[in-house]
């Protein structure tokens, strides 16, 4: 056998911090070849046990515009300034429906890309979203194991992406535009629910009325969701990443919503834990159900009859709900 053929090839690599191994992983994970997959899995059981418990991960999302990679080269130099080793992970839904990509991933972040605390991936574009999502959680775990305690997940919030997003990340960063308009800039009220904290960007020169503006209205409108459990009420501020105004701020906000989440509870656990254990648990039966999917279309007998019974449903001849006691019996 190769070396880069087994596990340890990659757990040794990984654990040394190798980037090129990383790279690897990576491609590994993304793979569809059977063979790959297979390989992929025992590597990623390999790290698990070693995995720090320590880091901490952001996702970031905003309409194509919004100033998002300009945001995340300022936010990541402050971050790398630190100290941080940084992963950016970036997700776009639209770079396989319209051939190209709304992120245009050779451009951005050229300063942050040449920093040696920096590692920046765009995740391919997937079969199904929910595939793009499966690979980056793994990808955002081969890097933890790579030793990046810090772990940025960008995707363009033009649609579920934001969601699946929000299943993997402790702290969720919406960018939000000054002046774009009350259609929410065309994102649905839903991922303001999930937003951790709101960010206005652009808040420079002429900008800077116009965005204080927006965030006092945001802020207005955000009291009106119900506050976590955790009692964090989540906050909306100002930006530039132009004049690197409230970049700073922004992180040590970050660290307080992590403090307070870490809070020991009296049995010991945390809301930290809690989150981290209800996303493994989110994470477990999204697969289970997306293979219980696969099994039952993949079968040879329902596949002959599906074409007849939605035939029949469409015709208005068998109820939905009959079609399927029909189907189900046969999927043992
Ligand atoms: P993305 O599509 O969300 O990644 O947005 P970009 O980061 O590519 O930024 C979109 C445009 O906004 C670019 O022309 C940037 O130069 C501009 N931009 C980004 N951040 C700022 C900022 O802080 N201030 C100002 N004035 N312009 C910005």
């Amino acid at each position: 056998m190769r070396p880069r053929q087994h596990p340890s090839y990659y757990i040794d690599g990984l654990r040394a911090g190798d980037r090129l191994v990383l790279s690897r992983a990576i491609t590994l994970v993304e793979s569809q070849l059977p063979a790959d997959q297979t390989l992929a899995q025992a590597v990623l059981e390999g790290v698990l046990p070693h995995l720090p418990q320590t880091s901490v991960r952001v996702g970031i999302t905003g309409v194509p515009g919004v100033g998002k990679s300009t945001f995340i080269e300022a936010f990541g130099k402050h971050l790398t300034g630190l100290g941080k080793q940084l992963a950016v992970l970036t997700i776009d839904p639209t770079s396989q429906r319209s051939g190209g990509s709304i992120l245009g991933d050779k451009t951005r972040m050229e300063t942050l890309s040449m920093d040696p605390l920096a590692y920046i991936r765009p995740s391919p574009a997937g079969d199904s979203l929910g595939g793009v999502a499966y690979r980056t959680r793994e990808t955002m775990l081969l890097c933890e194991a790579a030793g990046f305690d810090l772990i940025l997940i960008e995707t363009v919030g033009v649609g579920q992406s934001e969601t699946l997003v929000h299943g993997m990340v402790d702290f969720f960063l919406l960018l939000m535009l000054a002046g774009a308009g009350d259609e929410l800039q065309g994102m649905k009220r839903g991922i303001m629910e999930l937003a951790d904290a709101l960010a206005i960007t652009k808040a420079d020169g002429d900008n800077i009325p116009a965005a204080n503006r927006a965030r006092l209205e945001y802020q207005n409108a955000l009291h009106l969701f119900p506050p976590t459990d955790t009692g964090w009420q989540p906050p909306v501020v100002s930006c530039s990443a132009l004049n690197n105004t409230g970049i700073a701020e922004l992180w040590t906000m970050i660290e307080t919503h992590q403090t307070l989440m870490n809070e020991p509870a009296p049995d010991g656990s945390s809301a930290w834990l809690r989150h981290r254990q209800q996303q493994a648990l989110d994470w477990f039966r999204s697969l289970l159900r997306q293979r219980i999917e696969q099994q039952f279309f993949a079968r040879p007998d329902i596949a002959n009859s599906l074409a007849h019974v939605e035939k029949q449903v469409v015709d208005g001849t068998l109820l939905p709900t009959l079609a399927v006691d029909q189907l189900m019996p046969r999927f043992r």
